[in-house]
């Protein structure tokens, strides 16, 4: 199964196309533009089509077809490596085959269990970690693999140095645009360019990517797999009437992903605090439900929910209810504990239990 194709932008392909035709396509490109427009997905068209073996011939948009066009529309091409931010690993130094084999895991988790490639943006603190960096730099191999050339996408660029205010990260990086394997092509994007080093920022051929105009958008949510994707997060507070979800995407697809994911962070967060005063038995079963591996990703957005739920909590009951307002106070400790616990990497069944019961016994 194939993810949902990229609807638009088709003067900046037609662009990207003809410097491929003419060989004149930078080594190092910045695809920049406001947050959910389609840069990641465009950066792994981009790829695409230098890989397919048509476009590679003829100077044409990808052919669909091909073996390459195959691989790379089920994001599975061996010549296409995608980096994006990601919750840390709990091994600090980890080793490239780790860290290769965690951002597989997430490109299985932005692909989807439909496999149609609808994706939430990523949790506020993952990162781009220097272990990151340092495994893509060595466990890349002498030559592509199937290909005659390969690209590496980095999404969300700017989280490159989100940690002890270090810039290793992006220095690390900051080598391989100095002296980029051989046959590599490489695609930032990023919707704050700003944030990127400045030497990064100059090494990079900028390319802006603008929202997608209606006729476009509507393009876009007329495809099944989206109509169906949207359908299912109606509880999460998706609007059905399409004009009202062509407002809240603003021209940005990846927008409406990125407000419903909230919405049912904010939802499993709800049904989190009602489990603790629901007795031992049912806490058992809220956390059993987390699962014992998954989407860490949703379970750091979960976390967040947590702590922005209990801090509204206690403010509601600031003034009628002091002693639920200060157990709402003193559960964010137990959140932040939680957090620090999933970051560790553990399991997402045992850290939600332990919430529970901290905040059930009101532990700071
Ligand atoms: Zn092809």
């Amino acid at each position: 199964m194939s993810v949902v194709p990229l609807i638009g932008h088709d003067a900046v392909r037609e662009r990207l196309l003809a410097r491929i035709r003419e060989q004149a396509l930078p080594a190092s490109l910045l695809l920049h533009g406001p947050r959910g427009v389609g840069k990641q997905r465009l950066a792994l068209w981009l790829a695409q089509a230098m890989l397919c073996d048509v476009a590679r011939a003829n100077g044409s948009a990808p052919c669909g077809t091909c073996s390459h066009c195959r691989l790379a529309e089920r994001w599975e091409h061996p010549d296409i490596l995608w980096v994006f931010p990601r919750p840390r690993l709990s091994d600090g130094d980890a080793k490239p085959e780790a860290v290769l084999q965690d951002l597989a895991e997430g490109v299985a988790e932005r692909r989807g269990k439909k496999g149609h490639g609808l994706y939430a943006p990523p949790a506020g603190t993952d990162g781009i970690y220097v272990a990151t960096v340092r495994a893509v730099l060595r466990g890349m191999a002498p030559a592509p693999a199937l290909a005659r050339h390969r690209v590496l996408v980095v999404g969300d660029a700017e989280r490159m140095v989100p940690q002890e205010g270090s810039d290793q990260a992006a220095n690390a990086f900051l080598k391989l645009l100095e002296e980029p394997p051989a046959s590599t092509t490489i695609v930032l994007t990023s919707s704050e360019p700003g944030a990127l080093l400045p030497t990064i920022r100059s090494r990079v051929v900028a390319v802006r990517v603008a929202p997608l105009p209606a006729g476009e958008m509507r393009r876009f949510l007329a495809q099944e797999p989206v109509a169906e994707a949207l359908a299912a997060l109606g509880k999460a507070g998706m609007p059905v009437d399409e004009e009202r979800r062509l407002a809240l995407a603003g021209g940005a697809p990846g927008a409406l992903f990125a407000a419903t994911s909230r919405a049912a962070a904010f939802r499993d967060a709800a049904a989190l605090v009602e489990s603790v005063d629901a007795g031992a038995a049912q806490r058992y079963r809220t956390a059993f439900a987390r699962g014992a591996a998954g989407a860490r990703g949703a379970f750091s957005d979960l976390l967040d929910a947590t702590t922005d739920l209990l801090a509204a909590q206690a403010r509601e009951a600031a003034a009628v209810a002091p002693r639920v307002a200060l157990r709402a106070a003193t559960g964010a400790g137990a959140v932040e504990r939680a957090k620090e616990r999933a970051n560790q990497n553990a399991i997402p069944q045992l850290v939600t239990a332990r919430l529970l019961r901290d905040l059930a016994e009101g532990r700071a």
